[in-house]
């Protein structure tokens, strides 16, 4: 190992090799920026992680030029949001009338999107990833940021820049440096996650719920499942495994049987955080994705939320980026151009929480947003386009290689 640091320098340094910051570092670098992303990771081979790629995304990526080759990789689409409310199938949400080429959500585990867009940044000679590089400090020059410290697999990096970019997540190490605090709304739940057997041919509903709520996505030979249930109540023990597996019953009997080999440590508990930063910028830093905005994983908007605030920095700092440092004017006008889509989808995820998804261990009757949503077919393209486009969809500027 060596103690002295290796000294870079480039326009932007963003931290985290998410989908916010790879997709950042390729629009950056095409557009000329000198980019460099440090990953904290070796690969991008993590299992929980958001996996829905929605028709805006998509229509970035055709954009970019990367579709073709995004539906090359294993996927499975969907076209509308089923939910089965016991026993009874609603359509929550229907994306056939989406402005956008492709009307369905891609399912793909996140690595492959991001080893699609880590291969597409790799052919940017504008373009530097270092991987297994953790950013542990901020360079300062007075209150101005002017680079990152990280350590690297050969020792200590410093990397200086006219910008420095948080990507690095919902616990964001970077924000926590520059003094910049998320404010937490109240949450209702936590999602327990683990795997099912899935049959050949087997074709369950998305959505299943009643005294809590579960997801079945569709892996193949697996469901990876996510089980919602009421915040702070998830201890893992033998009686409370047992407890899950009659209500994961109670909620879709199929999986009964299936049930039997989870074991405690089976079962991955996500505490569900909705948070934002009133400022997500300073002198010389900008926060964007989960480090800006952390979502509820209702609608599975996160990632596609960290790839709009990624085109729409890209769009409005690159000419800025080589020209030399952006303002502060020009960092706040990322923040404005993207607080509100956040904040209004993390308002909603707030509101749909508790009745749709905490509801009703005795009554039998369909909670009334359901009973609405059965009979209105406008509504449900209303939450199509909110889920697959969201608010004030962005498009990608950067030159097409
Ligand atoms: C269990 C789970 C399921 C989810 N399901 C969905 C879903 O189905 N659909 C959806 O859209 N969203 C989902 N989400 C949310 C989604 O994953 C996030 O909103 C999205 O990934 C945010 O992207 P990001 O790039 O901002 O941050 P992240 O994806 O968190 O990426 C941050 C990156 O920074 C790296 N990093 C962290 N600290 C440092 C550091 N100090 N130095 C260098 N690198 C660092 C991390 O390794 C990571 O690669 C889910 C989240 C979880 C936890």
């Amino acid at each position: 190992m060596d103690s002295n640091p290796l000294k870079l320098s480039t326009d932007c340094v963003i931290a985290g090799g998410g989908p916010a910051g790879l997709m950042l570092g390729l629009l950056l670098a095409r557009a000329g920026v000198d980019v460099v992303v440090l990953e904290k990771h070796d690969d991008f081979l993590r299992d929980f992680r958001g996996d829905t790629i929605h028709p805006s995304t998509q229509d970035a990526l055709a954009e970019l030029g990367l579709l073709d080759e995004f539906l090359r990789l294993p996927h499975t689409d969907m076209s509308r949001v089923t939910l089965r409310y016991r026993g009874e199938d609603v359509v929550l949400a229907d994306f056939s009338r989406l402005p956008t080429r492709r009307k369905a959500i891609a399912f793909m585990p996140q690595h492959h999107f991001l080893d699609l867009l880590a291969r597409a940044s790799a052919e940017e000679p504008r373009h530097r990833l270092l991987r297994g590089t953790r950013v542990n400090g901020l360079i300062l020059d007075g209150d101005r940021v002017v680079g990152v410290r990280a350590e690297g697999p050969q020792g200590p990096v410093e990397v200086r820049s006219r910008l420095v970019v948080a990507c690095d997540g919902r616990d964001s190490d970077v924000r926590r440096e520059a003094g910049l605090v998320p404010h937490r709304s109240r949450n209702a739940m936590d999602v327990l996650w683990f795997r099912l057997p899935r049959e050949a041919d087997e074709h369950l509903p998305f959505f299943h719920a009643g005294d809590g709520g579960l997801i079945a996505i569709d892996r193949g030979d697996f469901y990876q499942v996510a089980h919602i249930i009421r915040a702070g109540t998830w201890q893992p023990s033998a009686p409370a495994l047992d407890e899950l597996r009659a209500r994961v019953t109670r909620l879709a009997p199929a999986f009964g049987e299936r049930l039997t080999a989870l074991g405690v440590d089976d079962v991955k508990l996500l505490r569900v955080r909705i948070e934002r930063l009133r400022r997500w910028h300073r002198d010389g830093l900008l926060c964007i994705g989960d480090a800006a905005h952390a979502m509820s994983p209702a609608g599975g908007v996160g990632v596609n939320l960290a790839i709009q605030d990624a085109i729409a920095a890209a769009n409005l700092l690159a000419p800025a980026l080589l020209r030399g440092r952006p303002t502060p004017a020009a960092l706040a006008r990322v923040q404005r151009r993207r607080a509100f889509p956040a904040a209004a989808i993390q308002a909603l995820q707030t509101a749909m929480q508790r009745p749709m998804v905490l509801s009703r261990r005795s009554s039998d009757t369909m909670p009334l947003a359901l009973r609405v949503l059965r009979r209105a077919a406008p509504l449900r393209h209303l939450l199509g386009r909110l889920i697959g486009v969201g608010l004030r969809p962005e498009h990608v500027r950067s030159p097409r290689r």
